[in-house]
Protein backbone atom coordinates (compact mmCIF):
# COMPACT_ATOMS: atom_id res chain seq x y z
CA UNK A 1 0.00 0.00 0.00
CA UNK A 2 1.15 3.57 -0.52
CA UNK A 3 0.59 5.14 2.55
CA UNK A 4 1.24 9.27 2.71
CA UNK A 5 1.39 10.52 6.85
CA UNK A 6 -1.27 13.00 7.24
CA UNK A 7 -1.24 13.65 11.07
CA UNK A 8 -4.32 15.83 12.54
CA UNK A 9 -3.07 18.87 14.53
CA UNK A 10 -5.39 18.34 16.98
CA UNK A 11 -6.86 14.64 18.76
CA UNK A 12 -9.58 14.00 21.01
CA UNK A 13 -9.47 11.97 23.62
CA UNK A 14 -12.80 9.71 25.05
CA UNK A 15 -12.14 8.27 28.52
CA UNK A 16 -13.54 5.28 29.34
CA UNK A 17 -12.29 4.06 32.20
CA UNK A 18 -14.92 4.86 34.50
CA UNK A 19 -17.23 2.02 32.20
CA UNK A 20 -14.93 -0.41 29.78
CA UNK A 21 -12.49 -0.06 32.46
CA UNK A 22 -14.17 -0.52 35.95
CA UNK A 23 -16.83 -3.02 34.82
CA UNK A 24 -13.97 -5.49 34.10
CA UNK A 25 -12.62 -5.33 37.84
CA UNK A 26 -13.72 -7.82 39.84
CA UNK A 27 -14.22 -5.69 42.76
CA UNK A 28 -16.81 -2.71 42.76
CA UNK A 29 -15.71 0.68 43.08
CA UNK A 30 -17.49 3.14 45.34
CA UNK A 31 -19.90 5.50 43.71
CA UNK A 32 -17.93 7.90 45.28
CA UNK A 33 -14.53 6.91 44.21
CA UNK A 34 -16.12 6.87 40.52
CA UNK A 35 -17.45 10.36 41.12
CA UNK A 36 -13.49 11.36 41.95
CA UNK A 37 -12.10 10.03 39.31
CA UNK A 38 -14.78 11.48 36.65
CA UNK A 39 -13.91 14.44 38.09
CA UNK A 40 -10.22 14.65 38.34
CA UNK A 41 -10.14 13.66 34.82
CA UNK A 42 -12.48 16.72 33.72
CA UNK A 43 -9.71 18.46 35.59
CA UNK A 44 -7.19 17.30 33.82
CA UNK A 45 -8.60 18.54 31.02
CA UNK A 46 -10.24 15.31 29.00
CA UNK A 47 -12.96 16.65 26.94
CA UNK A 48 -14.73 13.21 26.34
CA UNK A 49 -15.62 11.06 29.18
CA UNK A 50 -17.41 7.89 28.89
CA UNK A 51 -19.12 7.60 32.31
CA UNK A 52 -21.02 4.92 33.30
CA UNK A 53 -22.84 2.00 31.80
CA UNK A 54 -27.08 1.48 31.91
CA UNK A 55 -26.50 -2.28 31.41
CA UNK A 56 -28.92 -4.12 33.81
CA UNK A 57 -27.58 -4.50 37.15
CA UNK A 58 -28.31 -8.43 36.91
CA UNK A 59 -25.29 -8.26 33.88
CA UNK A 60 -22.60 -5.92 35.18
CA UNK A 61 -23.00 -5.14 39.21
CA UNK A 62 -20.02 -2.99 38.69
CA UNK A 63 -22.03 -0.60 36.82
CA UNK A 64 -25.17 -0.59 38.99
CA UNK A 65 -25.39 3.02 40.65
CA UNK A 66 -25.30 4.72 36.89
CA UNK A 67 -27.59 7.01 38.03
CA UNK A 68 -26.18 8.13 41.22
CA UNK A 69 -22.50 8.56 39.14
CA UNK A 70 -24.34 10.82 36.88
CA UNK A 71 -25.97 12.71 39.72
CA UNK A 72 -22.35 12.84 41.73
CA UNK A 73 -20.16 14.36 39.04
CA UNK A 74 -19.00 18.08 38.20
CA UNK A 75 -19.52 18.89 34.48
CA UNK A 76 -17.57 21.67 33.27
CA UNK A 77 -18.90 23.17 30.42
CA UNK A 78 -17.90 21.77 26.60
CA UNK A 79 -16.68 18.48 28.15
CA UNK A 80 -19.24 15.76 26.73
CA UNK A 81 -20.11 13.72 29.12
CA UNK A 82 -21.75 10.01 27.51
CA UNK A 83 -22.79 6.85 28.66
CA UNK A 84 -22.99 3.46 27.69
CA UNK A 85 -26.40 2.11 26.61
CA UNK A 86 -27.47 -1.81 25.38
CA UNK A 87 -30.86 -1.21 24.08
CA UNK A 88 -34.17 1.43 24.48
CA UNK A 89 -34.75 0.21 28.02
CA UNK A 90 -31.24 1.44 29.22
CA UNK A 91 -31.53 4.46 26.94
CA UNK A 92 -34.62 5.73 29.15
CA UNK A 93 -32.63 5.48 32.29
CA UNK A 94 -30.23 6.71 30.60
CA UNK A 95 -31.69 9.78 29.87
CA UNK A 96 -32.89 10.48 32.90
CA UNK A 97 -29.37 11.31 33.69
CA UNK A 98 -29.20 14.37 31.07
CA UNK A 99 -26.05 12.98 29.56
CA UNK A 100 -24.54 14.64 26.25
CA UNK A 101 -24.32 12.05 24.31
CA UNK A 102 -25.40 8.03 24.67
CA UNK A 103 -23.26 5.37 23.02
CA UNK A 104 -24.58 2.09 21.70
CA UNK A 105 -22.65 -0.94 20.60
CA UNK A 106 -23.15 -3.93 18.02
CA UNK A 107 -20.48 -6.86 17.14
CA UNK A 108 -19.19 -6.81 13.59
CA UNK A 109 -19.57 -10.66 13.76
CA UNK A 110 -22.94 -12.26 14.21
CA UNK A 111 -21.10 -14.66 16.88
CA UNK A 112 -20.08 -12.34 19.20
CA UNK A 113 -23.19 -10.25 18.81
CA UNK A 114 -24.81 -13.16 20.28
CA UNK A 115 -22.63 -14.02 22.84
CA UNK A 116 -22.57 -10.10 24.23
CA UNK A 117 -26.02 -8.88 23.83
CA UNK A 118 -28.41 -12.09 22.83
CA UNK A 119 -29.53 -11.16 19.68
CA UNK A 120 -28.98 -10.85 15.91
CA UNK A 121 -27.01 -7.53 14.90
CA UNK A 122 -30.43 -6.95 12.77
CA UNK A 123 -31.97 -7.07 16.11
CA UNK A 124 -29.76 -4.58 17.72
CA UNK A 125 -29.54 -2.31 15.03
CA UNK A 126 -33.72 -2.39 15.10
CA UNK A 127 -33.38 -1.02 19.06
CA UNK A 128 -30.80 1.69 17.86
CA UNK A 129 -33.08 3.01 15.47
CA UNK A 130 -35.29 3.32 18.96
CA UNK A 131 -32.79 5.13 20.76
CA UNK A 132 -32.64 7.58 18.12
CA UNK A 133 -35.75 8.63 18.06
CA UNK A 134 -35.62 8.88 21.91
CA UNK A 135 -32.60 10.51 21.89
CA UNK A 136 -33.77 13.16 19.10
CA UNK A 137 -35.82 15.71 21.73
CA UNK A 138 -33.34 15.55 24.39
CA UNK A 139 -30.74 17.11 21.89
CA UNK A 140 -28.60 13.94 22.78
CA UNK A 141 -26.10 12.66 20.03
CA UNK A 142 -25.72 8.79 19.51
CA UNK A 143 -22.41 7.17 18.64
CA UNK A 144 -21.64 3.82 17.67
CA UNK A 145 -18.91 1.54 18.56
CA UNK A 146 -18.43 -1.30 16.23
CA UNK A 147 -16.71 -4.27 18.24
CA UNK A 148 -14.42 -6.54 17.04
CA UNK A 149 -14.24 -4.71 13.69
CA UNK A 150 -10.71 -5.62 13.31
CA UNK A 151 -11.16 -9.65 14.36
CA UNK A 152 -13.36 -11.54 16.18
CA UNK A 153 -12.47 -14.18 18.80
CA UNK A 154 -15.27 -16.76 17.71
CA UNK A 155 -15.24 -16.01 13.88
CA UNK A 156 -11.27 -14.79 13.14
CA UNK A 157 -11.40 -12.54 10.09
CA UNK A 158 -13.72 -9.97 9.61
CA UNK A 159 -14.06 -8.20 6.08
CA UNK A 160 -13.13 -4.72 5.83
CA UNK A 161 -16.24 -4.16 2.74
CA UNK A 162 -18.72 -6.20 5.64
CA UNK A 163 -17.38 -3.46 8.34
CA UNK A 164 -18.12 -0.53 5.59
CA UNK A 165 -21.29 -2.21 4.96
CA UNK A 166 -22.44 -1.78 8.60
CA UNK A 167 -20.71 1.27 9.09
CA UNK A 168 -23.44 2.27 6.42
CA UNK A 169 -26.31 0.94 8.20
CA UNK A 170 -25.27 2.99 11.22
CA UNK A 171 -24.93 5.91 9.41
CA UNK A 172 -28.53 5.53 8.03
CA UNK A 173 -30.43 5.38 11.25
CA UNK A 174 -28.86 9.29 12.48
CA UNK A 175 -26.02 7.70 14.41
CA UNK A 176 -23.59 10.96 15.07
CA UNK A 177 -20.12 8.78 15.18
CA UNK A 178 -18.91 5.50 14.26
CA UNK A 179 -15.85 4.07 16.87
CA UNK A 180 -14.79 0.80 15.48
CA UNK A 181 -13.25 -1.41 18.22
CA UNK A 182 -10.47 -3.68 18.39
CA UNK A 183 -11.55 -5.50 21.31
CA UNK A 184 -9.72 -8.96 21.74
CA UNK A 185 -6.24 -6.79 20.03
CA UNK A 186 -5.79 -8.30 17.17
CA UNK A 187 -5.50 -5.54 14.28
CA UNK A 188 -1.95 -4.65 13.06
CA UNK A 189 -0.71 -1.02 12.11
CA UNK A 190 -0.80 -1.28 8.22
CA UNK A 191 -4.39 -3.18 8.43
CA UNK A 192 -5.67 -0.12 10.81
CA UNK A 193 -4.26 2.69 8.11
CA UNK A 194 -5.91 0.55 5.35
CA UNK A 195 -9.61 0.31 7.24
CA UNK A 196 -9.13 3.99 8.33
CA UNK A 197 -8.61 5.15 4.97
CA UNK A 198 -11.09 3.50 3.75
CA UNK A 199 -13.46 4.72 6.05
CA UNK A 200 -12.67 7.84 5.35
CA UNK A 201 -13.10 7.23 1.27
CA UNK A 202 -16.83 5.83 1.81
CA UNK A 203 -17.91 7.64 4.63
CA UNK A 204 -16.05 11.23 4.74
CA UNK A 205 -18.71 13.01 6.49
CA UNK A 206 -18.61 10.58 9.35
CA UNK A 207 -16.55 11.22 12.47
CA UNK A 208 -14.19 7.93 13.18
CA UNK A 209 -13.23 6.94 16.31
CA UNK A 210 -10.46 4.01 17.29
CA UNK A 211 -10.84 2.17 19.96
CA UNK A 212 -7.59 -0.49 20.56
CA UNK A 213 -7.19 -3.14 23.24
CA UNK A 214 -3.15 -3.68 24.00
CA UNK A 215 -3.93 -7.69 24.48
CA UNK A 216 -0.45 -8.25 22.16
CA UNK A 217 1.17 -4.80 22.63
CA UNK A 218 0.05 -3.38 19.59
CA UNK A 219 -2.45 -0.97 20.69
CA UNK A 220 -0.13 2.37 20.81
CA UNK A 221 1.73 1.50 16.85
CA UNK A 222 -2.42 0.83 16.07
CA UNK A 223 -3.03 4.31 17.22
CA UNK A 224 -0.28 5.73 15.65
CA UNK A 225 -1.18 4.22 11.94
CA UNK A 226 -4.51 5.83 12.38
CA UNK A 227 -2.94 9.37 13.64
CA UNK A 228 -0.95 9.43 10.56
CA UNK A 229 -3.99 8.07 8.30
CA UNK A 230 -5.76 11.31 9.68
CA UNK A 231 -8.10 9.69 12.45
CA UNK A 232 -8.48 12.16 15.51
CA UNK A 233 -10.76 10.73 17.71
CA UNK A 234 -9.54 7.86 19.89
CA UNK A 235 -11.12 6.02 22.91
CA UNK A 236 -8.65 4.90 25.93
CA UNK A 237 -8.19 3.94 29.28
CA UNK A 238 -6.63 5.50 31.98
CA UNK A 239 -4.01 3.38 33.37
CA UNK A 240 -4.57 1.14 30.81
CA UNK A 241 -7.00 -1.19 32.62
CA UNK A 242 -10.39 -2.73 30.86
CA UNK A 243 -10.86 -5.64 29.09
CA UNK A 244 -14.54 -7.53 28.16
CA UNK A 245 -15.21 -10.56 30.24
CA UNK A 246 -17.49 -11.78 26.65
CA UNK A 247 -14.49 -11.35 24.73
CA UNK A 248 -11.74 -14.66 25.51
CA UNK A 249 -8.67 -12.89 25.31
CA UNK A 250 -9.74 -9.34 25.75
CA UNK A 251 -6.68 -7.55 27.42
CA UNK A 252 -6.74 -3.58 28.69
CA UNK A 253 -7.58 -0.64 26.62
CA UNK A 254 -4.88 1.78 24.98
CA UNK A 255 -3.46 3.55 28.39
CA UNK A 256 -4.72 7.29 28.03
CA UNK A 257 -1.12 8.58 29.86
CA UNK A 258 0.42 6.32 27.15
CA UNK A 259 -1.25 8.15 24.23
CA UNK A 260 -1.28 11.67 26.07
CA UNK A 261 2.47 11.60 26.77
CA UNK A 262 3.31 10.29 23.16
CA UNK A 263 0.70 12.80 21.00
CA UNK A 264 2.40 15.87 23.25
CA UNK A 265 6.00 14.87 22.29
CA UNK A 266 5.06 14.40 18.54
CA UNK A 267 3.50 18.10 19.26
CA UNK A 268 -0.22 16.50 18.48
CA UNK A 269 -2.74 18.57 20.62
CA UNK A 270 -5.18 16.97 23.06
CA UNK A 271 -5.92 19.55 25.74
CA UNK A 272 -4.86 17.14 28.45
CA UNK A 273 -2.66 18.22 31.26
CA UNK A 274 -0.64 15.05 31.55
CA UNK A 275 0.69 15.71 35.05
CA UNK A 276 -3.08 16.31 36.33
CA UNK A 277 -3.82 12.63 34.38
CA UNK A 278 -1.25 10.93 36.15
CA UNK A 279 -2.12 12.44 39.33
CA UNK A 280 -5.54 10.85 38.31
CA UNK A 281 -4.01 7.74 37.40
CA UNK A 282 -2.73 7.42 40.78
CA UNK A 283 -5.58 7.99 42.73
CA UNK A 284 -6.96 5.06 40.05
CA UNK A 285 -4.67 2.52 41.52
CA UNK A 286 -5.12 3.58 45.20
CA UNK A 287 -8.76 2.62 44.50
CA UNK A 288 -8.44 -0.35 42.43
CA UNK A 289 -5.74 -1.53 45.35
CA UNK A 290 -3.55 -3.42 42.45
CA UNK A 291 -1.06 -1.75 39.45
CA UNK A 292 -2.41 -1.17 36.09
CA UNK A 293 -0.31 -1.30 32.94
CA UNK A 294 0.29 1.77 31.63
CA UNK A 295 4.11 2.84 31.16
CA UNK A 296 3.89 6.46 31.65
CA UNK A 297 2.56 6.22 34.57
CA UNK A 298 5.26 3.90 36.14
CA UNK A 299 8.51 6.18 33.86
CA UNK A 300 6.66 9.83 34.73
CA UNK A 301 6.20 12.14 32.01
CA UNK A 302 9.34 14.10 31.88
CA UNK A 303 11.98 13.02 29.43
CA UNK A 304 15.69 12.79 31.65
CA UNK A 305 18.41 14.13 30.63
CA UNK A 306 20.60 13.01 28.44
CA UNK A 307 23.60 13.35 30.72
CA UNK A 308 21.73 12.30 33.27
CA UNK A 309 20.97 9.02 31.89
CA UNK A 310 22.71 5.65 33.32
CA UNK A 311 24.13 2.81 31.02
ZN1 LIG B 1 -12.16 -1.23 25.41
Amino acid sequence: MSWEWQEPQQVWIREVSPRDGLQAEKVIVATGDKIALVNQLTRAGVPRIEVASFVSPQWLPQMADAEQVMAGIDRRPGVVYSVLVPNPLGAERALATHPDEMTVFVSASETHNHKNVHRSIAESLKGFADICTMAKPHGVTISAVIVTAFGCPYEGVVPLPHVLELAGRLRDLGIHELALGDTVGVANPRQVAQVVQAFHQAWPDMPLALHFHDTRGTALPNLLAAVGSGASRFETALGGIGGSPFSPGAGGNLSTEDTVYCLQEMEIDTGIDLDQLLAASRFLVATLGHDVPSKVLHAGGKMIPVNAQTP
